[in-house]
């Protein structure tokens, strides 16, 4: 038996943050990994995605640039050439992340842990144990049940294409559905994007998801309301997209966006009487406590805010807690903002004008807003607008939720998350005075509010 301070399950972000904050107070730690190290973040999702992103919005830039004078225009995408520096950029931080740890002396034992008990883990043949054990094993994207369903990829297969695809179709109303959806129109892509329902994106304010499909469709970007999928064929011409009213034919690639499910599966978790909601979520509390003592979850398994910043700060709000004496710290799940790498980019914080009304009463709530198209696309043919939102609470107008979309929204908005997690007013806000020109002084300007009025 190897016996440590504390055993991480998972060398995802959240896993490796713990680790590293529990071994800075000199705890000794042992993680468990049999992967790729970084997780989703680092290896399928954020960090390539926000490459592939990035190219997009220089493909938009090229175009762009031809109204500033420029005879710009992108002649051929080496999509390949882009995927093999890609692919090496992760390799240097998978490697780094290792270093880090070594560094800062944490056991990495490359292998798939379980439990035996609630203080010990078998691994490569091994056993471990220690006072606490912390689940950071994150999720994987969902296939749905319908035949054909293989015929698909997820996210994870998206950055596993050789080449850009011509014909995709991408079924989901989420983070991933509206991302990837902009990145291939960007590229040149021809992209149907099939939702179940009326809009995407609604567990938003529902602004965003409104003026993102605005902006989706004068893209070219096709969406399909009302289309619940329930079969996938290969036909002579590609794959057939049969839903509730009809079939779309000829896609050469098809991506499953609906969401993800906790990778809580295996892990012994019944040899301690831990058990997952149906899901596969492991509830915790306040304090990131499972209901088995001395055992943990944080990140994506807990099904709060599958966020790698909010993986990080639980994880290492809890080896602060653990390990350095911070007898009350642990992470409240509210004012989180978040980023979608949509074109053009959303940020949000805070409350929607929905959850405003449903928490404080229509009556306490007033809404700003704004809209307007930067200068910087004065001079082309492709103009997306920007759309501010500012929900306010109260007399003394307390800001409680911040919603952008547009150039730049998603730089911006960090700065203002400090500013609502201070408990800012409007006042605040109109007393900062503005950078000129810019799009983020829109948010200090505004004039003039309404009542709330939210839609569904
Ligand atoms: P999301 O949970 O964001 O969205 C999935 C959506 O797809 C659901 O909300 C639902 O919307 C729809 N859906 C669910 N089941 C089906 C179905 N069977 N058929 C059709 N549509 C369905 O999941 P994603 O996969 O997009 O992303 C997973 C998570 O990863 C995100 O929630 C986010 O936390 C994280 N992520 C974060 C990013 C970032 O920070 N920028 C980027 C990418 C992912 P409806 O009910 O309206 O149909």
């Amino acid at each position: 038996m190897k016996r440590f301070d504390l055993l991480v399950i998972g060398g995802g972000s959240g896993g490796v943050a713990t680790a590293n904050r529990a071994a800075s107070y000199g705890a000794r730690v042992a993680l468990f990994e049999p992967g790729r190290m970084g997780g989703t973040c680092v290896n399928v999702g954020c960090v390539p995605k926000k490459i592939m992103w990035s190219a997009a919005t220089l493909a938009h830039a090229i175009e762009e640039a031809r109204g500033y004078g420029f005879e710009a225009h992108a002649e051929r995408f080496d999509w390949r050439g882009l995927k093999v520096r890609r692919d090496d950029y992760i390799r240097k931080l998978n490697a780094g992340y290792e270093r880090g740890l070594t560094n800062n002396k944490v056991s990495i034992v490359r292998a798939f842990a379980r439990f035996v008990a609630p203080d010990t883990l078998e691994a490569g043949g091994e056993r471990y144990s220690a006072p606490h054990v912390v689940v950071a094993v994150g999720s994987h994207p969902i296939v749905p049940e319908i035949p054909g369903a293989a015929l698909g990829i997820t996210s994870d297969g998206f950055f596993e294409l050789e080449r850009r695809p011509d014909k995709v179709a991408i079924v989901g109303a989420g983070y991933v559905a509206v991302e990837l959806s902009g990145v291939l129109r960007a590229l040149g892509a021809e992209v149907t994007v099939l939702i179940r329902r009326e809009r995407v994106l609604r567990s938003f304010d529902a602004m965003l998801g409104t003026r993102l499909m605005e902006q989706m469709e004068a893209d070219g970007i096709r969406i399909v309301r009302h289309s619940q999928v329930g079969r996938v064929e290969r036909a002579a011409d590609g794959l057939r997209i049969e839903y509730g009213a009809g079939a779309l034919p000829g896609f050469d690639t098809l991506i499953w966006a609906i969401g993800r499910q906790p990778n809580s599966a295996g892990l012994g978790l019944e040899a301690i009487g831990l058990r997952p909601e149906p899901g596969g979520v492991i509830p915790t509390d306040a304090f990131q406590e499972t209901v088995v003592r001395g055992v943990y979850a944080i990140g994506d398994v807990t099904g709060r805010f599958e966020l790698t910043p909010v993986a990080i700060a639980a994880g290492r709000r809890l080896a602060d807690r653990l390990f350095g004496g911070q007898t009350a710290r642990h992470l409240p799940y509210e004012n989180i903002p978040t980023v979608l790498f949509t074109h053009p980019p959303i940020g949000t914080v805070g409350l929607s004008e929905q959850a405003a009304v449903e928490r404080y009463g229509a009556e306490q709530i007033r809404i700003y807003e704004t809209g307007f198209i930067p200068m910087y696309y004065a001079f082309g043919e492709r103009q997306p607008r920007c759309f501010m939102k500012l929900v306010v609470a109260g007399a003394e107008e307390r800001i409680v939720g911040c919603h952008l979309i547009g150039m730049g929204a998603d730089e911006i908005l960090q700065g203002f998350a400090v500013a609502l997690r201070m408990g800012a007013t409007k006042a605040d806000f109109d007393d900062t005075v503005a950078i000129h020109p810019t799009v983020a002084e829109e948010l200090v300007t505004m004039r003039g509010s309404r009542a709330a009025a939210p839609q569904e």
